[in-house]
């Protein structure tokens, strides 16, 4: 299935300019050798050899490294911007979506996931709606990589409804040059000049004026959106996120519906988020009894409602809505998640000749820690 030919390791050797030898002790591990239709391409799975997570090679007659996108400082306290930014900060929008480098290589456009996979439903989703944007875009500025978020509903990543988003659509926020992200400026000129998607920039404000910042925020609580990533206008120094009371108590009430999957991880990094925005907004009595309330309720009430579904015989998965436009292409998707080794299923739910809408459903380990824990009676924890 994902077998890769024997020219690979030597070139990769040589792109990366080490010997076979070494090479060979990261594969399997840290480098992972991959294929998408005749693409062989290798990822790094951490951060090595000078290059970053989610590093992506692709290993076709020129071999190109799309560098990993860099992980962004979060920020507890707005009033850190003071000390981390230069003067003008750049207010943008942080869509709550996937993360998304599409590059155009050897007449072909592809789409890589944060982990560095060529994800093939993506893919095939970015070609039919942007193909010939990216196209002509590529023929300009060649060796640039676009970096955006893919944000709606069919995806089978992170289903979150955008109204200006209809079902799948591909914000950019970001365009490198290598391992650079190049200054704002450059890429609204480039997205707009070839009719592509930006997040939206929300405002510039001077990095002392936290109340317009705090301004903006608020806003967005109104507006139920995830947050803001804060960036000098020229990358001179890296940007930070912030995201919103209202998004970090959603991401509970979502990962808390697999309490033993997502669950476990969301809770304390997003409590703590909390506890920042409750000693920085000053929340007097009313408020706190109100967001401790919507808090309590998040944990507990996704987490009963599925040991109460499982307790009636229900697979705890989650579900997502997919569209593909082959039957070639639905393949691809399915391979490529086994290679991945999810775990998951999927249904046909609708067959036209310009489309395929499929549900996949990806198996949650809760299932099996309710299952027994409904069995036995034991808890899983002490
Ligand atoms: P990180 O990517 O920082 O390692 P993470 O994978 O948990 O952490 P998030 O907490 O969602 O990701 O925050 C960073 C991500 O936010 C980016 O990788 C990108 O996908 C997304 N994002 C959304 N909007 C923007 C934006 N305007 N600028 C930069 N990134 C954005
Ligand atoms: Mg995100």
């Amino acid at each position: 299935m994902n077998e890769t030919s024997r020219e690979i390791v030597p070139k990769l050797s040589n792109t990366l300019g080490i010997s076979e030898k070494d090479l060979k002790k990261h594969l399997g591990r840290s480098i992972r050798l991959m294929k998408y239709k005749d693409l062989e391409y290798a990822v790094f799975r951490r951060e090595l050899l000078g290059f970053r997570e989610g590093t992506t090679i692709l290993l076709g007659e020129e071999p190109f490294i799309v560098h990993g996108y860099p992980s962004i400082q979060r920020l507890a306290l707005l009033e850190g911007v003071r000390k981390h930014m230069i003067d003008k900060v750049v207010v943008e929008e942080k869509m709550n979506g996937y993360n998304v480098r599409t590059v155009y290589y050897e007449g072909k456009i592809y789409a890589i996931t944060r982990g560095g996979y060529i994800c093939p439903y993506t893919t095939s989703r970015i070609r039919k709606l942007y193909g010939k944007n990216i196209e002509f875009l590529y023929k300009e500025y060649g060796n640039y990589v676009l970096v955006g978020e893919v944000v709606g509903t069919e995806n089978p990543y992170v289903v979150y409804d955008y109204p200006e988003a209809r079902g799948f659509d591909y914000f950019i926020f970001d365009i490198m040059d290598g391992d650079k992200l190049l200054p704002l400026r450059i890429k609204r000129e480039i997205a707009e000049k070839y009719s592509m998607k930006t997040v939206r920039e929300l405002s510039v404000v001077d990095k002392n004026d936290i109340s317009s910042l705090r301004l903006v925020i608020n806003n967005l609580e109104k507006e139920k959106r995830e947050g803001v990533v804060l960036k000098d206008p020229d990358h001179r120094v890296p940007p930070l996120k912030y995201t919103t009371v209202y998004i970090n108590i959603k991401d509970i009430e979502e990962g808390m519906r697999y309490p033993f999957d997502e669950g476990r991880g969301y809770l304390f990094s997003r409590i703590v988020r909390l506890i920042a925005q409750g000693y920085e907004y000053n929340w007097n009595n009313d408020e706190l009894n109100r967001i401790a309330l919507k808090l309590g309720k998040a944990i507990l009430e996704p987490a009963i409602k599925s040991l109460k579904q499982r307790a009636e015989g229900e697979i705890i998965a989650s579900s997502y809505i997919l569209v593909f436009y082959s039957m070639g292409d639905l393949e691809d998707f399915i391979e490529f998640l086994e290679s991945l080794g999810v775990e998951f299923i999927t249904r046909v739910l609708e067959e036209r000749e310009e489309k395929i809408i499929v549900e996949l459903m990806k198996m949650k380990e809760t299932h099996s820690t309710y299952s027994k824990m409904l069995e036995t009676g034991y808890s899983p924890l002490d």
